[in-house]
């Protein structure tokens, strides 16, 4: 089977990702790649091939159900092989809203996306990371694909097709925008993470550990709860199952305790060292160096030692 394998993602970012993705899976299905642009055609969107500029939706708002309408529109009529969208909050909402409407498989926030020309298979992390779960649409389809799992392609000159597909609107309405804060941390991308666990007694205490983060030239994250549950930091810091997934060269996890939903999202990290006053803490399972001991101890101790080398 060979046509066109399309891409969408609101993100810029995300974009580039889902592109390289869909070059795996065009690469197997002998198919092209094609960017899609809802509304206008964004600039900053990369990836290679061609691009299709889906124009009719009214607003300057792409709601996920408004992307999922003007895409499934456009598929009825042009028939993509496969449609990959970024596993982001809005393309989840998007991709299993397109597959419903299409009547086609969806697979949800794959990574390592292959094809044999009939259909595609990607893989899938299940139970904190603990099983890999292999599964298979058959063309065509629809599928998220998980967020860093990919490089960003580059951007490729391709020539840029228009088609109307009509009017579409959304019933619920954006009623506003809130920018984040201009120093939101971008873990994804951080090379060195210092995270912080419940082993930190107080908020007013994080400064130690932002000192040494910044000493390090890193970032700060933490686990769950910091976030979720006492609201010392906001999400994005999160990491984790249900936050961030990091692959820094560095992760030092100061008082975590390494339950295996905090442990799936720091896999991929290249060195892991944690601090821990408790020496069965499974987090030391999952490092590749520990120091058993007090926090308040060891970190202003270590970062003493790093400046002194400077
Ligand atoms: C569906 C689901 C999804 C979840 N997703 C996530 C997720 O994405 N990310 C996540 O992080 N969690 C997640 N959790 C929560 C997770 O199960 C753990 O509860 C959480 O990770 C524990 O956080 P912690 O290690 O900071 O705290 P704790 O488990 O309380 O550990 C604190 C650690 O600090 C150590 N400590 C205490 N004092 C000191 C000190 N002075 N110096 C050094 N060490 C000290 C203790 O020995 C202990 O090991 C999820 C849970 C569920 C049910």
């Amino acid at each position: 089977m060979s046509g066109e394998v399309w891409v969408y993602s609101e993100s810029e970012q995300v974009s580039g990702e889902v592109a390289t993705a869909a070059q795996e899976v065009a690469k197997g299905a002998s198919a092209e790649v094609r960017i899609v642009d809802i509304g206008s055609v964004r600039q900053g969107i990369r990836g290679p091939g061609g691009r299709l500029l889906l124009k009719g939706p009214v607003g300057p708002d792409v709601t996920p159900a408004v992307a999922a309408e003007a895409l499934a529109r456009a598929a009825k009529d042009s028939h993509p092989i496969a449609v990959l969208l970024g596993a982001t909050r809005s393309g989840r909402e998007a991709a299993s809203r397109l597959a419903a409407k299409l009547g086609v498989g969806c697979m949800a926030e794959v990574a390592r996306l292959a094809s044999d020309g009939r259909g595609m298979t990607g893989e899938r992390n299940v139970f904190a990371g603990k099983v890999v779960a292999k599964t298979r649409c058959e063309f065509p389809a629809v599928a998220t694909v998980k967020t860093g799992a990919y490089p960003r392609a580059e951007a490729q000159p391709g020539e840029t097709q228009e088609k109307d597909v009509g009017p579409v609107s959304d019933q619920s309405k954006v009623v506003g925008r809130e920018k984040k804060a201009a120093d939101a941390v971008d873990l994804r991308s951080a090379k060195v993470i210092v995270s912080a666990g419940r082993g930190v007694k107080k908020k007013e205490d994080l400064s130690m550990l932002e000192d040494l983060a910044a000493t390090m030239h890193g970032a700060l994250g933490c686990s769950r709860p910091l976030s979720a549950d006492l609201g010392w930091l906001p999400e994005e810091h999160h990491i984790g199952l249900t936050g961030v997934t990091v692959k820094p060269d560095l992760y030092l996890a100061v008082g975590i305790s390494g339950q295996l939903q905090h442990v799936a999202g720091i896999k991929d990290s290249k060195i892991v060292a944690s601090i821990n006053t408790d020496k069965e803490a499974p987090i030391f399972q999952a490092s590749d160096y520990g120091i058993v001991g007090d926090l308040y101890q060891v970190v202003p101790a270590l970062r003493r030692a790093l400046s002194a080398r400077r």
